[in-house]
């Protein structure tokens, strides 16, 4: 692993043009054991203000730029961003305590996202607006452009530090905003690393700054900030209600949690389906908003699927997150683990069958499979967030579908069949934000449309969709006779 002081040489708050020392630190711990990776400042609601009014002078030279300039900023960014690659890797495996090959592929996809927002800046614009179609508007023409809304505010979460805050830094600056982050308490490494390299790619001061904390303190200033003109938050559902309770007339954008779901019907290919229950199910143990929770297969293949997955999850290995080859580490604390084994237990009292794993060992949970969970119970009605998979059974997919849709969430859904008018019929009929056919749920690629309804949030991500809501079209009309 890559020593302290190449994950955060500084750990100062960037704000402005200033690294800020901190009266007040935190201590970042490795998850995996407790063992210290990092100190970092710890910021306040003055240092919110500081940081809001320096993002909006950074706006105001942003949002004069062309398109060539910010797509010429943001690949100046990847570029650093894979010349420090390895060092990217070491701080979000430091603070996630996620296995070192994922945080790895962390990186891997901040860069594709960093890709798809350049390629969103060059091609940003506004349309031809008809309006002649009114009688009113003759001798006319009008068009829109697209006008940044100013200082973005960021919130994000502990479970992907880097490539979370990407979705949000990369369309913020695509659109000619400048931003202010609230990364988790748990994980600001990554972020802290980033706003170095965002002034080494030569954005004006204040373009990125990053303010660390509580976030009941530091993230709920950000929230009600007048300085701050959108907030785009990633997070629980409990953070994002509260979010927008206090937001007032700030625009407000939430990625919130789930509890995915994926159907197996007879036809399916189940070698297929095991492998990649296995890869959607247990990757970073599970603490992944897509991870694939509740698994419904036909019962003509039900005990063939569960005898398949409790043979692929017995091959995981378990170990340091520093090693190559682990696959489970940890969960990011003591707190998080503790609650998957009362819910699995629950789910087991409650006539749950525990297959295999679900046990913890300080700060690690073995990687599960449950059978026969009671719909009711707490695991399939809340979002899990660890690596236990339940494998329910069911007899037709009408009902199949009844139950993966009754879910308070609604982010993403799959469907393994061979049977194309089932694989789209049901793909009509399951409400989430995306549906996978022949895929788990937890397939994401950074430049497509993501996001939830129901508790799962409001509004879309992937560059292209959250720079809609990171600029507001203007419209100019003129009489041309
Ligand atoms: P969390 O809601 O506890 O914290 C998220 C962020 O909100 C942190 O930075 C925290 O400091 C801040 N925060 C807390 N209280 C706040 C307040 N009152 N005002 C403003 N900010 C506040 O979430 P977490 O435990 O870090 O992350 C796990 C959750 O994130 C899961 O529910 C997961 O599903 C969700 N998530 C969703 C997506 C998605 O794209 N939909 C992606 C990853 C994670």
């Amino acid at each position: 692993m890559a020593a302290l002081e190449q994950i955060a040489p500084e750990h100062l708050l960037p704000i402005g043009d200033e690294f800020i020392r901190t009266e007040k630190t935190d201590t970042i711990r490795l998850p995996y054991d407790g063992s210290p990776v990092a100190i970092v400042p710890q910021g306040d609601p003055e240092l919110v203000e500081r940081a809001a009014s320096a993002a909006r002078k950074a706006a105001n030279i942003i949002g004069r730029w062309s398109n060539f300039e910010r797509a010429e900023l943001l690949d100046r960014i990847a570029n650093l961003v894979r010349r420090d690659h390895a060092a990217f890797a070491a701080a979000i495996s430091h603070e996630t305590g996620k296995p070192i090959s994922e945080a790895r592929t962390e990186v891997d996809r901040s860069l594709q996202t960093l890709l798809a927002s350049s390629i969103v800046a060059r091609g940003l614009h506004g349309e031809a607006i008809p309006i002649d179609g009114a009688s009113i508007g003759a001798g006319r023409m009008a068009m829109t452009i697209r006008e940044p809304l100013g200082v973005i505010g960021i919130i994000t979460p502990f479970n992907v530090p880097l490539n979370l805050a990407m979705h949000k830094l990369g369309p913020a600056l695509a659109g000619g905003n400048a931003v202010v982050h609230k990364p988790s308490e748990q994980t600001p490494l990554s972020a802290l690393k980033l706003a170095q390299i965002v002034r080494e790619a030569g954005a004006p001061a204040g373009t990125y700054n990053v303010v660390t904390g509580p976030g009941e303190i530091v993230g709920k200033a950000l929230v009600e900030c007048d300085g701050i003109d959108m907030i785009t938050f990633t997070g629980s559902v409990e953070t994002g209600k509260a979010i927008r309770a206090a937001a007032g007339l700030k625009k407000v954008t939430l990625e919130l949690g789930g509890n995915s779901a994926v159907i197996i019907e007879p036809d399916a290919d189940l070698d297929a389906a095991v492998t990649r229950v296995v890869q959607g199910g247990y990757g970073y143990s599970g603490q992944v908003c897509i991870s694939v929770q509740r698994v419904y297969v036909h019962e003509d293949v039900v005990a063939n699927f569960r005898s398949k997955l409790v043979e692929a999850v017995a091959t995981l290995r378990i170990g340091h997150p520093r090693e190559d080859s682990t696959q489970i580490a940890s969960m990011i604390s003591e707190e998080a683990a503790r609650r998957v084994e009362a819910w699995t237990k629950e789910a087991a009292n409650a006539g749950g069958k525990l297959l295999t794993g679900g046990t913890r060992t300080n700060n690690t949970i073995s990687p599960g499979v449950l059978a026969d969970v009671p719909e009711t119970s707490t695991f399939m009605r809340n979002e899990l967030f660890g690596p236990l998979v339940a494998v329910n059974r069911y007899t037709n997919l009408d009902d199949a579908i009844v139950r993966v849709n009754s879910t308070p969430f609604g982010l993403q859904a799959g469907i393994y069949t061979q049977h194309l008018q089932h694989a789209f019929q049901t793909a009509r009929k399951l409400r989430f934000g995306g549906v996978l056919i022949n895929d788990v749920p937890t397939f994401r690629a950074d430049h497509m449309p993501y996001g939830g309804i129901k508790n799962s949030g409001i509004g879309r991500e992937g560059p292209k969709y959250a720079v809609e809501e990171m600029t507001e079209p203007k419209l100019i009309c003129w009489r041309v006779g």
